[in-house]
């Protein structure tokens, strides 16, 4: 029988500690330098096709890489990702100028703010309910994303420093895979690399929101500032602020240096209590600062 989100929830619950100490780690561009060619690549090109953006494929492309990699809302689910870009794209002067159509996001918009979990099966079974053609480039776009996610993802490596820095960790804490990616592609990429070994569980998309993941998991078994997350993300940093932990984030674009910076130090600070206040706050400082809110364009 296959297992519902209870049973995922329920094995999580169920771990019994064999550490003070709990981390977290994020999978899909924390550990696995993944981001870039998936964006790159395979989201944004399908961005252009699928929605006809060609006649700016410049500026969509600007848009894409900024929602998607290098802003505030890098991680985003893909259908909300969408909608943002293309509200950004459409009152770009360069666009308006050029007379692009740009597809009406209304839609997608009312059904991703009632919806959860944000699926593309969730997105085809509302087309097939409603018959709205406006979800149809939608559509289209996720399957053809998932076509090239088959086609290019392949040989993804690891971040320098990723194994040095489970290798500290090791036998001093619990550590799990906290990711939105399902369990089995964890166990499969993890075990690959070589890296599952560091590992309690994977807990995956099945268990819920990352949020859900940390309380399942760590929830009256951890004292909270022996609680972390390494992430590359705003929401792995939401998810562990809203079960009062910290955080460690391996910055975009600076990825190998964070590595190295946690392997060196961020880790002994966790084991030593002196990583809360003034070194989480400037750490955390340098990630709002590398993922800004407001586009270059705009600024
Ligand atoms: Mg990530």
């Amino acid at each position: 029988m296959e297992r519902t989100k209870a049973d995922y929830r329920n094995i999580l619950r169920s771990h019994e500690p064999q550490k003070e100490f709990f981390i977290g780690v994020d999978s899909d561009g924390c550990v696995f330098d993944s981001m870039e060619v998936k964006h790159k690549e395979c989201f944004c090109p399908m961005f252009i096709k699928a929605l006809k953006l060609q006649s700016v494929s410049k500026f969509a492309r600007q848009v894409w890489e900024f929602v998607n990699l290098y802003s505030q809302f890098r991680g985003s689910n893909r259908f909300i990702a969408i909608a943002r870009a293309l509200s950004l794209l459409k009152e770009r002067p360069e666009v308006i100028k050029r007379k692009c159509r740009i597809p009406d996001t209304a839609a997608l918009e009312e059904w991703s703010a009632r919806t959860n979990p944000l699926t593309p099966a969730a997105l085809a079974a509302e087309y097939e309910r409603t018959k709205n053609p406006d979800f149809r480039p939608f559509i289209d776009w996720s399957v053809e994303v998932n076509r090239a996610v088959k086609e290019i993802m392949r040989g993804v490596p690891l971040f320098p420093f990723v194994k040095e820095s489970l290798d500290a960790v090791k036998g001093r804490a619990d550590v799990f895979i906290v990711s939105q990616t399902p369990t089995e592609a964890l166990e499969r990429e993890w075990t690959e690399n070589g890296i599952y070994q560091y590992v309690r569980y994977a807990a995956g998309q099945e268990v819920g929101k990352k949020a859900d993941q940390i309380r399942c998991i760590t929830e009256d078994r951890y004292d909270p500032e022996k609680i972390l997350m390494i992430g590359d993300s705003p929401g792995d940093l939401k998810a562990v602020k809203a079960n009062n932990g910290l955080f460690f984030p391996i910055v975009p674009g600076r990825e190998d240096e964070y590595w190295q910076k946690l392997a060196e130090e961020g880790l002994d600070r966790f084991f030593a209590g002196t990583f809360k206040g003034e070194y989480e706050n400037s750490l955390l400082e340098e990630f709002a600062h590398c993922l800004p809110d407001i586009p270059p364009w705009k600024r």
